[in-house]
């Protein structure tokens, strides 16, 4: 990739040029950071797990009819995309409570929510990526209510799709990160979806196979991302 030129390095990803001026390529890197980049680390193949994931998901996401930026792989690590203008949103769906809404709220990790819960944060690292309510979005002119209303349908859409996909692989989907951009005028999902950006627990028992691993020192970090891309692949 190296010919290639650079236009952006990210904490997870490098995002270079495509062939076309409306593709891109991403090329998913090893290297691991969590609360705001205070922790840093690496994870043994981890760019290798979270782009055959991520094409994985953007391809049953695809065949649901969800609009998505996944045009196809390049190499292992790096898959082709079509370029957006993002959204400096990420929309975080839960199906269960964990991380930033057990602190919240005080309600137990792993507790079920009767609806799936969706929240909006500003993708900010300056100001640590802040919750925002309608109003906030609105006052900070990222995107209209109509386009907040699409954004919140369109992930619980995507929540159904992937909770029963997982669910059919043996993984309990607690919660993930979704980021949107348009693609002319059409909202189409981004990023990523992976062990990095999700929530998954082991169905039978409730093992964490996902980043948490790494936040929390619980070991075995690399063997759980494995994991999770071998059940994806079933
Ligand atoms: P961060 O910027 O949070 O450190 P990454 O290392 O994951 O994150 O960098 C990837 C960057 O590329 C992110 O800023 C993300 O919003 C952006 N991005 C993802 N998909 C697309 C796309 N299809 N078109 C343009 N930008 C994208
Ligand atoms: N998440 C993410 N990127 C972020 C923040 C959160 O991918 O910058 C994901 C995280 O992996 C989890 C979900 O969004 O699956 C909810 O995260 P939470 O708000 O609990 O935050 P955290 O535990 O990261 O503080």
């Amino acid at each position: 990739m190296s010919q290639r030129a650079l236009l952006y390095e990210g904490k997870a990803k490098k995002v270079y040029v495509g062939d076309r001026p409306d593709e891109l390529w991403v090329e998913f890197k090893d290297d691991a950071t969590a609360f705001n980049g205070q922790k840093r680390g690496q994870i043994a193949d981890k760019g290798i797990v979270n782009s055959q994931v991520s094409a994985r998901l953007f391809t049953v996401l695809e065949q649901a009819g969800v609009p998505t930026h996944y045009l196809g792989t390049v190499d292992e690590r790096t898959l082709r995309v079509r370029r957006l203008r993002m959204i400096p949103l990420e929309v975080v769906v839960r199906n269960r409570v964990a991380g930033s809404l057990h602190q919240r709220t005080g309600l137990a990790e792993g507790t079920a929510l009767k609806e799936p819960v969706v929240e909006l944060y500003y993708k900010n690292d300056a100001l640590g990526d802040p919750l925002l309510n309608d109003d906030h979005v609105r006052a900070l002119e990222l995107a209209p209510p109509a386009v907040v209303e699409a954004l919140r349908s369109e992930a619980r859409r995507i929540n159904q799709v992937l909770s029963r996909f997982f669910a059919d692989r043996g993984l309990i989907l607690v919660d993930f990160k979704l980021e949107f951009g348009w693609d002319q005028d059409r909202l189409c999902l981004g990023d990523e979806i992976s062990p990095d950006t999700c929530r998954l627990w082991d169905q039978a028992t409730l093992e964490k196979l996902d980043k948490d691993r790494f936040r929390r020192d619980l070991g075995g970090v690399a063997e759980a991302y494995r994991q999770v891309l071998a059940r994806v692949m079933q």
